[in-house]
């Protein structure tokens, strides 16, 4: 094949896969067509493959194919997590794009060290990817290592430890502005790799275990960014757009995920949440009411419109396939169910959506939040399965509570509350909710697949055990 005729090649790849990922990211904003979505983005990066192993450049394929074969190796296994595991298996991936672009800009700066190649604009680009590839590295290892509790998930926290930090990011960014005027200066590009992989592991201490999501979606978007780097320094639009597409959804991510949780950017950061939160104010004794899986079975026959609200006690107690059978027997009966959808609920954005799809619940019957908001004063139950914080009315009235000003779904405004939990233990943010304390709440105190099975059982007729 001429030259001219493998640029048109890689170029046509190039643009395909650039379209393929625009339309990849808009199929995977929605559940109908997220497979559609994933089966995109697979056959867009095949197709930047394929344009990029026709490039002229490459004398041997040998090692691609020892990496290949090695990123198959380690791949395979790591893609069959369950999907609890899924948070830390996305920190390792944002890991390794770190490391491999924290190598590639290394290398580039060696090689154009040595052929006096290094201008100004390449050296910029080179430190940027070098330093927002490594900090991804460390930082994302670190986040794995909290998910997996290999490493202590609580905040580690010292004296003066943002302004430690933020010296080591200005020496970091200094010797990279010294690095532009003279690139000759390679001792202190040593200096930006070890600072910029210390400053990721010193990034991410001082942040609870619980708060490790939506920093995966920040490390995200700096591994994208990186990417955009990268394609800066090796004259590649395909990964100037991939990066850019990238960076922009992980950071668009997490201003979601930090809104819904009304949390600021920089509270999530460095505000070491998920530390218990102390007790305020004198203590008043109060009282829940219970009831047994078989008043609950009563009270959901007897209801025309039925709520469900899941949180991360549903993902704990893996019982979205009792939820089903609830669901099902509900239905039979002509009973209007639907799912109230939190973006917050549980610990990892989609967190529900999946484990109820995983369950087979049709899409239609999942509501969002604003949505079901509306509908909840006319509802004549609502059985929340293992939320705590994403129904806490404190969020709309208490502002001493850390949780004020998080949008919640209104539980408390349907006619009935039913709230399925083991214990009055508190949920992330570590505090009392009043909803259990409510005249129009019943407490069913258990594990959530266990009552559910239990309410199942006695809607089928079986009896539940509870009288
Ligand atoms: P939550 O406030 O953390 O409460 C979960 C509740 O589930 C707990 O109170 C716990 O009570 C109960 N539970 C645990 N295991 C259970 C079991 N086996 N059976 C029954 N209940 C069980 O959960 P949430 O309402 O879903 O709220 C999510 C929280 O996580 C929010 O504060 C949100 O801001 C935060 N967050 C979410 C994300 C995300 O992306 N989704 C990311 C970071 C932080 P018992 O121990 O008494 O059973």
């Amino acid at each position: 094949m001429s030259p001219a005729i493998i640029d048109s090649i890689t170029k046509f790849s190039y643009v395909l896969a650039a379209a393929l990922f625009i339309f990849s990211l808009r199929w995977l904003s929605r559940p109908q067509t997220a497979r559609r979505g994933v089966l995109a983005g697979v056959v867009g990066m095949t197709a930047a493959i394929v344009g990029t192993l026709l490039h002229p450049e490459i004398t041997t394929y040998l090692w691609i194919v020892v990496a290949a074969a090695l990123g198959t190796a380690v791949g395979i296994p790591l893609s069959r997590v369950p999907l609890t595991a899924v948070p830390q298996r996305t920190a390792l991936s944002h890991a390794f794009g770190g490391l491999a672009a924290g190598l590639v800009g290394t290398a580039k700066y060696s090689l154009w060290l040595e052929q006096d190649l290094l201008t100004p604009f390449k050296t910029s680009a080179i430190v940027i990817e070098v330093l927002l590839g490594y900090l991804t590295f460390t930082g994302s290892l670190m986040a794995a290592g909290k998910l997996q509790e290999v490493i202590p998930t609580r905040p580690i926290t010292f004296r003066g430890q943002n302004y430690v930090n933020f010296a080591m990011l200005g020496i970091a960014a200094l010797s990279g502005v010294a690095l532009a005027i003279n690139p000759s200066l390679w001792p202190l590009f040593g200096v930006v790799i070890v600072l910029s992989l210390l400053f990721g592991v010193m990034l991410i201490l001082p942040i609870g275990g619980a708060d490790m999501p939506t920093v995966i979606s920040i490390l995200n978007s700096y591994a994208g960014l990186s990417a955009v780097a990268m394609g800066f320094v090796l004259d590649n639009m395909l990964l100037v757009t991939a990066g850019a597409l990238d960076g922009s959804s992980g950071f668009i991510l997490s201003l979601i995920m930090c809104r819904a949780m009304n949390r600021s950017f920089t509270n999530v950061l460095f505000g070491a949440f998920g530390q218990v939160a102390a007790a305020t104010g004198p203590v008043v004794q109060k009282t829940a009411k219970t009831a047994t899986p078989q008043d609950v079975c009563d009270m959901l026959e007897n209801a025309a419109r039925v709520v469900v609200v899941p949180g991360y006690g549903m993902a704990v107690a893996q019982a979205q396939h009792r939820v089903r059978e609830v669901y099902d027997q509900l239905t039979k009966r002509g009973i209007d169910v639907k799912f109230a959808i939190h973006p917050v609920a549980g610990r990892m954005p989609g967190h529900m959506n999946v484990l109820l799809a995983e369950a087979d619940i049709p899409y239609e019957a999942l509501v969002e939040m604003d949505d079901i908001n509306r509908d909840l004063p006319q509802t004549d139950v609502v059985l929340v399965v293992g939320a705590n914080d994403v129904v806490n009315p404190a969020a709309r009235h208490d502002k001493s509570s850390p949780i004020y000003g998080m949008p919640i779904i209104d539980a408390d405004k349907a006619k009935l509350c039913v709230a399925i939990k083991r214990s009055m233990n508190p949920g992330f943010a570590g505090i009392e909710n009043e909803l259990y304390f409510a005249d129009n709440t019943l407490m069913l105190f258990g594990d959530a697949k266990a009552m559910l099975g239990e309410i199942a059982k006695a809607l089928t007729g079986g009896g539940s055990g509870g009288h």
